[in-house]
């Protein structure tokens, strides 16, 4: 086996498909640009969608690069398998519309096996193709000497991710040899392809060949693409394994100065390259996280608790957990950060550029994360422990999210920790308690609410208090007995009398007014005397921590202890709450009959103006699902549906098919709301009787609100019809301006307009093309000597970018110069090209660092290639000195 170097494996593919006429492109940044539904870069093809999607020409239709990648799902794997990372490098060459397989399997062939190239032993290859794929097999064994029998015929070979090209794949393997069997020989796992560590997966050949057509389930059925393109994927670090002989990828150039480093600060610990032990997996993990988090931030991720800031943050914080068990004291992870950068360099030169910034944001958000994981570690280890106590085999969603809130461990490293206790978490459990939380967050925009902190007061209460609010909404004769009364330094005490003006919190024998529970807000309303005259309002309705109702209430006549009264609820506020509690149960049931069981409740809030609900879900609920759920509501509704509900055991309830939606909150008595026939809850909260008395109902909204969690905000009754109403007149008020007769036509004259503009677009961009043809002609003629280079620099007005880009083309095939220097104001801001000949190139100009100096001129920067640069700044005042920039620079060269 040769003998090569990270560096020169990554080199030499690139190296190869040159020789294949592909260009070579930098690696991309791990940011996605302009693509939404993608968090981070995670393959070579990523990067190039648009050339791929045909949304914009590529500069050659054979791209070869290295690419940086990552990939959180993999993220459980790291330092388990020899071969997954979070951040990886993958080396690929593509065909966009170009050549095929004929072609790219005798070249991987040539890649991987010729003495010139990797020579790597022809024995130890096996390749996978998908059963139907014949020419692919066929190519394999006749046009590369692979040895027979090393073709195996794997039916998940098919990449397809839905409407869009598709098609076959052939995957590469290398064989480490029998030291690898992790499963034994007669395993059906033990095969190229299979789950198991002797046979690595290095390269993946990917035929983008079909069209998969909506509707169609049968891939035989997909029609050919016009346009066939080949994208492929080589993992860089499982490469150098096989020639370093690594046990695993860690075993190699890339990461052992890492693991290195981090073992002059364990304590005692040591890597093994001879055998797996448990500390290796956290030399691995270690190694393996800072990467990503270094070329994340590299790429200006910061660390925070949402998307990609997430990811690093946890990347980061598992770190500091394995640091832990290796015995690092203090922070240490920043100190890896050169490390890293050093070993990259020769491929990413900006992460040594951007070493001290990196090294500053890891070390703040090591430091943040340090302080409270101590505590958070004690307190994880108390609730493991008492679980196994307990024999419980899960830990409560509200531990854990005490433990997120507080001490800020992620719920997946209570999972992990837990795991390793043989435990699991009650995730659903915890997305109700940070609902909760959220909720509470709102609140505690006004006063002091709800019972955030209960004091001893409401703690030590035992006076008995009914809830009697199902059937009425008022009660004559109630008894106050207990009045509870903030003194000057907020400390609660129970007092004889209520003030006027003053806000207090009041307990009757008996109450209709409903206390905030299960996302239902609190009644609202009044008190008054025998005689009708108004005592104080009630503002807000709270459960005691002895189940007693605790109303907030504004006083406006003195009343005192044992005074009867008459209490009345706001009875609109109520009946537009209960239409949006029993709606909300409409819901729940409509989105279960249409999408399917498996979707869970994750919270609720059922407020009188709209309601909101929260459910498990994958993605985004199809507009068509929407229109469904609400068509199947809308349709109860008509029904008249009685609305009733009963007390029953909790077996009786269970047998009923009654949903337990948070079970534990329950006692062995429950409440069972039914909704006719079509929904049956357990339930806590008010309800209309019948489904008629919600008159109409509307989705407004659907959004995600965190990883698997869903929300849709609805309405009722007026509301609704406002909201139909609204959307009636903006149509009209549309139909209007467009000057068609009704609403109903409006799709098909906006299909009209926007042809009408694509149009409008084409004859632009033809027109902008001569113009540029025209005046290149005029600047063209303009070339200036600087000390003996030629060239052209100018201003010039072009409506956008690519009519800058035009300019450089034409520039190319006229060849005026070895120089060009191009400066454009585009709305009020100012674009930067540069281009330069390969004679500018030899003299040591290159367009990258040209542009680079002149761009602070214009308050901007950028950089680019050696031939062609471009950068954007805000300041046009500065051109002037940006050519002048440009000028002195090219003289001194
Ligand atoms: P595996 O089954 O091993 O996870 P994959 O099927 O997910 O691999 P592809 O999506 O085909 O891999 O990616 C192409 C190549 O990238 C693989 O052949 C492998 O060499 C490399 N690769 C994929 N995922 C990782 C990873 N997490 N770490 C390192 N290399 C990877
Ligand atoms: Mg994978």
């Amino acid at each position: 086996m040769k003998s090569m170097s990270s560096a020169e494996i990554r080199q030499m593919f690139l190296d190869f498909f040159e020789s294949k006429d592909h260009l070579v492109v930098p690696s991309k940044s791990l940011i996605p640009e302009d693509d939404p539904t993608l968090l981070w870069i995670n393959s070579g093809v990523a990067t190039l969608k648009k050339y791929f999607d045909g949304s914009v020409v590529p500069p050659k239709h054979r791209i070869t690069n290295a690419q940086k990648a990552i990939r959180t799902n993999d993220i459980e794997n790291v330092g388990k398998t020899a071969r997954h990372h979070t951040l990886f490098e993958m080396m690929g060459n593509f065909s966009i519309g170009d050549y095929f397989k004929a072609e790219v399997i005798p070249w991987a062939w040539e890649l991987l096996t010729s003495p010139e190239w990797y020579g790597l032993d022809k024995e130890k290859l096996y390749v996978t193709v998908y059963p139907k794929d014949r020419e692919t097999k066929e190519l394999w064994q006749n046009k590369t000497d692979l040895p027979d029998g090393h073709i195996y015929e794997v039916e998940d070979n098919f990449w397809d991710i839905g409407e869009g090209p598709s098609g076959p794949d052939s995957e590469i393997f290398y064989d480490r040899g029998e030291d690898f069997m992790d499963i034994p020989a007669d395993d059906p796992e033990m095969y190229p392809g299979g789950e198991n560590e002797r046979y690595l997966e290095i390269w993946n050949i990917v035929f983008s060949q079909f069209n998969h057509l909506p509707g169609l389930t049968d891939n035989s059925q997909y029609p050919e693409l016009p346009h066939k393109n080949i994208d492929t994927g080589m993992g860089l670090e499982r490469v150098v394994s096989v020639f370093q002989n690594g046990r695993t990828n860690f075993d190699t150039d890339l990461f052992l100065p890492i693991i290195a480093a981090t073992e002059k600060l364990a304590d005692g610990y040591h890597y093994s390259q001879k055998e797996d032990t448990e500390e290796n997996v956290s030399f691995k993990v270690i190694a393996d996280h800072i990467r990503a988090v270094s070329f994340a931030i590299s790429d200006g991720a910061l660390p925070s608790n949402e998307g990609r800031g997430y990811v690093i943050r946890r990347l980061l914080r598992r770190a500091v957990l394995h640091g832990q068990k290796l015995g690092i004291k203090g922070n240490f992870l920043s100190s890896l950060v050169p490390v890293v950068a050093e070993i990259m360099e020769s491929y990413y030169p900006e992460l040594k550029a951007n070493t001290a910034r990196i090294q500053k944001t890891v070390d703040a958000e090591e430091k943040r994360f340090n302080k409270t994981l101590k505590a958070g570690l004690a307190m994880l280890n108390d609730v493991i422990k008492a679980a196994k106590d307990a024999d419980e085999k899960q830990i409560s969603g509200a531990d854990a999210f005490k433990l997120s809130d507080t001490y800020g461990f992620p719920l997946e490293l209570t999972q992990e920790q837990a795991a390793d206790a043989g435990l699991t978490v009650d995730t659903e459990g915890y997305q109700v308690a940070l609902e909760e939380q959220r909720q509470r967050a709102r609140n505690a925009r006004g006063t002091d609410n709800g019972m955030g902190v209960q004091n001893a007061v409401l703690t030590d209460l035992k006076v008995d208090s009914d809830y009697v609010g199902w059937n009425q909404t008022d009660v004559q004769g109630a008894k106050v007995v207990a009045i509870i009364s903030e003194d000057d330094e907020g400390i609660d005490s129970l007092v004889e009398e209520a003030q006027a003006d003053d806000t207090v919190q009041v307990v009757f024998d008996k109450t209709p007014f409903y206390a905030e529970m299960g996302g239902q807000v609190a009644d609202q309303g009044e008190i008054r005397d025998e005689k009708g005259q108004l005592l104080g309002k009630v503002t807000d309705v709270q459960n005691g921590p002895n189940g007693q109702h605790i109303h907030t209430v504004l006083v406006t006549e003195n009343f005192r202890l044992e005074d009867v009264v008459d209490l009345q609820v706001d009875l609109e506020r109520h009946t537009n709450v209960s239409r949006n509690h029993t709606a909300t149960h409409m819901l729940d049931q409509a989105l279960r009959n249409v999408i399917g069981g498996d979707i869970h409740q994750a919270g609720s809030l059922v407020e009188p103006d709209y309601l909101r609900f929260d459910f498990t879900h994958e993605g985004p609920v199809s507009k068509g699902v929407l229109k469904q759920v609400e068509t199947m509501i809308n349709g109860e509704i008509a029904k008249n549906l009685p609305v009733t509900w009963e007390e029953m055991p909790i077996e009786q309830a269970k047998e009923l098919g009654a949903v337990a939606v948070f079970d534990n909150k329950y006692g062995d008595t429950v409440r069972v709301v039914s909704i006719g026939d079509f929904n049956r809850e357990l339930d806590g909260g008010t309800h209309v009787a019948r489904t008629s008395e919600l008159g109409v109902f509307k989705i407004t909204n659907e959004s995600g609100i965190g990883a698997g969690v869903r929300r849709i905000e609805a309405l009722t009754s007026l509301p609704a019809l406002a909201a139909f109403e609204d959307e009636g007149e903006s149509l009209q008020a549309a139909a209007d301006l467009l000057k068609v007769p009704k609403p109903l036509d409006l799709p098909k004259r906006v299909e009209e307009l926007l042809a009408e503009a694509k149009q409008r677009q084409a004859e632009l961009d033809s027109l902008q093309a001569q113009l540029a043809n025209l005046s290149a002609a005029k600047i063209f003629d303009q070339v200036e000597t600087l000390n003996g280079h030629t060239a052209v620099l100018a201003q010039i007005k072009v409506a956008n970018a690519n009519g800058l880009r035009q300019m450089a083309d034409t520039w190319k095939q006229e060849k005026p110069s070895d120089l060009l220097v191009l400066a454009a104001v585009i709305n009020d801001k100012v674009n930067l090209l540069v281009a330069a000949n390969k004679a500018a190139n030899e003299a040591g100009i290159k367009a990258g660092d040209l542009i680079k100096t002149i761009a602070p001129a214009i308050g901007g920067g950028g950089g680019g290639r050696p031939d062609m640069a471009q950068a954007g700044g805000k300041n046009p005042a500065g051109i002037d000195q940006a050519l002048e920039d440009a000028k002195s620079y090219i003289k001194g060269k």
